[in-house]
């Protein structure tokens, strides 16, 4: 049966109109990765609420049907200003539901896609501080903190939500996946990468993620599958946040790194020490910039061309920042040497792959010549060890696993003839694939 299908066949949108503990169901408020949230009136009290549904194909599954009870029951334990409130959790004509106070102002994705001034981000990550650092005094752990989970009121204040995967420490009524992590991998801890043990300093470390975001645009590490995403959380130093937001000063972002430190153990140790050591180090921010907190700190979306910052970690020869994978080129270069993105011109977004045709050949396009590669905005990577076509972003093969990056060396371009460094795989001159 096709997921968003239930088992009559019937669209899951159908619920709209239908009466669940008490509550009418009026329209969508939002998907995530488990459930469906509606809007709906509570008849007997005559309020707005919110309605989170279990779709009946999750609910022939007892682990999906354990994880939405624990969530109830997560949140059932907590009353706090900045976490959602519950008012009702049930199960009616084989549905389960979970009845929330209506949060009316979106989601934190969405109010950060305007630019957002300073003392708003100091606001909102100081409010989710509060209300993480009350769930893990109250033994929970969120697991998936996010843009997206937080929603905000019609005064914008910010209210946690979404504990469908929290951890209740001291018990092991926590739902895991074996083995696997579980979160979205952009917020991962490198703890919860490796599927090990883990403690509220897991959202210490998402929640800068998020700050991270908050202050650039863009989360850390960037890629299109959980392996890589994996790797970056665990092995790799994020890039420093000024790189992307030359305003950044050197005491944000040094927040921001403690933050996202690998080990838990550097990190900041509760969430109330994270926010007051950013609020400490915006205010000092604020005579750096003129203008003060009205100037944006919202997202660099076209290339930053940053000099050496003072007192930045990274001071070195003027880079250009690729605005698409974010990697550090030399100002000079005309492509991005990680994704083939050509600067100085509108942005493509990254190519979408269809996939493989019957007889075609590895490195091939639809619609190309065999051996004939992809565009500098279209290119993608052939695998050198099984063959399956990956996005130029890629650092394992999402088929096999294998390092693309392995073994990349410097090479001549075979289109212009320039000679490229070690781990370049786009042509810096012409945007020409390197790796065939
Ligand atoms: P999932 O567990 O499937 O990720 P969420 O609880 O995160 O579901 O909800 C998905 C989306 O639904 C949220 O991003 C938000 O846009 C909307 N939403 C969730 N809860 C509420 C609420 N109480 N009030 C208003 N909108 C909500
Ligand atoms: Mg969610």
């Amino acid at each position: 049966m096709a997921p968003g299908y239930n088992v009559s066949g019937r669209a899951p949108d159908d619920v709209i109109g239908l009466t669940l503990g008490n509550c009418v169901i009026h329209s969508l408020l939002g998907q995530g990765g488990m459930a469906r949230v509606y809007r709906a009136k509570q008849a007997n009290l005559d309020r707005d609420v919110a309605i989170k549904i279990l779709p009946p194909y999750y609910a022939a599954d007892p682990a999906f049907v354990e994880r939405f009870k624990l969530e109830a029951r997560a949140l059932a334990r907590l009353s706090h200003p900045h976490i959602v409130i519950v008012h009702d959790a049930g199960e009616e004509q084989g549905r389960l539901y979970i009845v929330m106070e209506y949060v009316a102002g979106g989601n934190l994705r969405q109010y950060m896609a305007q630019s957002m001034p300073l003392r708003e981000v100091v606001r909102i990550i100081k409010e989710v501080a509060d209300a993480l650092a009350y769930a893990h005094a109250h033994g929970i752990i969120h697991r998936d903190v996010k843009p997206v989970n937080v929603l905000l009121d019609e005064n914008k204040r910010a209210v946690l939500s979404d504990f469908g995967i929290a951890k209740v420490m001291e018990t092991s009524a926590a739902f895991t996946r074996g083995g696997a992590g579980v979160g979205t991998p952009e917020y991962m801890s490198p703890e919860q990468c490796r599927g090990g043990a883990i403690d509220t300093r897991t959202d210490i470390y998402a929640l800068g993620v998020m700050l991270y975001e908050m202050l650039t645009g863009h989360t850390p590490f960037e890629a299109d599958n959980y392996t890589a995403l994996a790797h970056s959380h665990i092995y790799e130093t994020p890039p420093p946040p000024s790189r992307l937001n030359p305003r950044i000063s050197p005491a944000v972002q040094a927040v921001v790194l403690k933050a996202l430190e690998k080990d838990p153990v550097n990190r900041f140790q509760s969430a109330i020490e994270m926010a007051q050591a950013f609020e400490a180090a915006a205010a000092a921010q604020a005579p750096i910039q003129p203008g003060g907190d009205r100037r944006s700190l919202g997202p660099a979306r076209s290339p930053v061309h940053t000099g050496p910052i003072a007192g930045s970690p990274t001071a070195g020869p003027p880079t250009v920042i690729c605005p698409r994978c974010h990697a550090p080129n030399s100002a000079q270069q005309r492509f991005c040497s990680i994704c083939g993105l050509p600067f100085g011109q509108a942005q493509p977004p990254l190519p979408q792959m269809a996939p493989p045709q019957p007889g075609q050949q590895p490195g091939q396009q639809p619609g190309q010549q065999p051996g004939q590669m992809g565009t500098a905005s279209g290119a993608y990577v052939s695998c050198p060890a099984c063959h399956a076509l990956n996005q130029p972003l890629n650092r394992y093969c999402t088929r096999c696993g294998y390092n693309l990056l392995q073994g990349v060396s410097g090479r001549t371009c075979r289109a212009c003839g320039v000679r490229n460094g070690a781990a370049v795989r786009f042509c810096t001159a012409c945007g020409h694939p390197l790796m065939t």
